[in-house]
């Protein structure tokens, strides 16, 4: 029986040593000796077929045995996790002289980078930026600014309507009748307001359905002509340079009076003549005016009390002579080789 014993603690050493590579084979290993039905088990049994007095000794030797086989499934079982690390961490080691990935950076659009140019001249003398909504009230958008239904000027500006009475807005200029009546009448104003308007339009070099305007309007009491023009010259000459020339022709426009059209001398020529200004040195950049005193009436304001002027110019007009690009289209085509150069 002893030498048994014996045999069996042998043979289950040398399989530990010799075939437990993984974890799984040691746990084979441990099923065969000491499993439930295992040799060591099966010996345990057998000890009630021997004699009395030599179950306790037998007995003992099994016990030793078994417990000398589990310690070395242990010790094995810790050599393989410590093997399995090791190889863990050298297939995983991390090549730190690699190329890196490369990252391609965003930057703003050359639109977005005008607007945000002519937004600041303005904040500089004190204005505020105020937003409106793009689906606007036939209300906001022409009868608060004196364009009663039947006006011919609502056809210079044909429109995208939803609803009789709710269209995309035509221009940004609602935002001065929200701004006003938002306010205790007679407040002053000086803001700006910035956004996308949408005309039924085509779509080529010049053209197109959806646009950028920024609107202006100051309100206060005894706001001059003067003001208007010392305001909208600073603004031009910042946003273009010290020597631009700027001139003030009459015009009309419902909302305002006296209107002016207001051109700068042209960008590209100097002023001598070319293509671009075809041919007479200057180039339409903006409309301005003093605020129409029914306007003023409409939104609650005396214009016995307050005066106001207000103007309106185009974003893509003002990025396309700053920048010299000559298709409107380039800005909403997505073209990476266009865009890339703003960056
Ligand atoms: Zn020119």
């Amino acid at each position: 029986m002893e030498e048994k014993i014996a045999r069996l603690k042998q043979a289950a050493a040398d399989k530990i040593r010799q075939h437990a590579d993984t974890l799984s084979a040691l746990n084979d290993i441990r099923v065969e000796f000491l499993g439930k039905k295992g040799e060591f088990t099966t010996l345990l049994r057998g000890l009630k077929e021997l004699a009395q007095e030599e179950r306790p000794r037998i007995g003992q030797i099994v016990n030793e045995a078994r417990g000398q086989i589990e310690a070395l499934l242990e010790k094995k079982k810790e050599e393989l996790h410590v093997r399995d690390m090791e190889e863990k961490l050298a297939n995983e080691k991390l090549d730190v002289t690699l190329p890196g990935r490369h990252q391609w950076r965003g930057h703003l659009h050359p639109l977005t980078l005008t607007l945000d140019r002519i937004k600041a001249i303005f904040m500089d003398m004190g204005f505020t930026v105020e937003e409106g909504p793009e689906i606007e009230r036939d209300y906001f958008n022409f009868e608060a600014l004196n364009l009663p239904k039947d006006h011919p000027a609502r056809d210079m500006q044909d429109s995208f309507y939803i609803t009789e009475e709710i269209l995309m807005r035509t221009q940004t200029s609602p935002v001065q009748a929200r701004t006003m009546q938002a306010h205790e009448p007679n407040t002053p104003i000086r803001m700006i307001a910035p956004g996308r308007v949408y005309r039924r339009d085509d779509y080529d070099a010049t053209h197109s359905p959806m646009f950028t305007q920024v609107e202006g309007l100051v309100i206060d009491k005894g706001v001059r002509f003067s003001d208007l023009k010392g305001t909208l010259e600073l603004f031009l000459h910042r946003i273009f340079n010290d020597n631009i020339g700027v001139r003030f022709r009459p015009s009309f426009f419902p909302f305002t009076e006296p209107s002016a059209e207001v051109d700068i001398s042209c960008v590209m020529c100097h002023g001598k003549g070319c293509r671009v200004c075809k041919g007479t040195g200057w180039l339409e950049i903006l409309g301005a005016g003093m605020v129409h005193p029914h306007v003023l009436e409409m939104s609650g304001y005396d214009p016995k009390q307050v005066t106001g002027f207000a103007f309106g110019l185009g974003v893509e007009r003002i990025a396309m002579l700053s920048y010299g690009i000559d298709d409107l289209r380039l800005f909403y085509d997505n073209d990476l080789r266009f865009l890339r150069q703003f960056e």
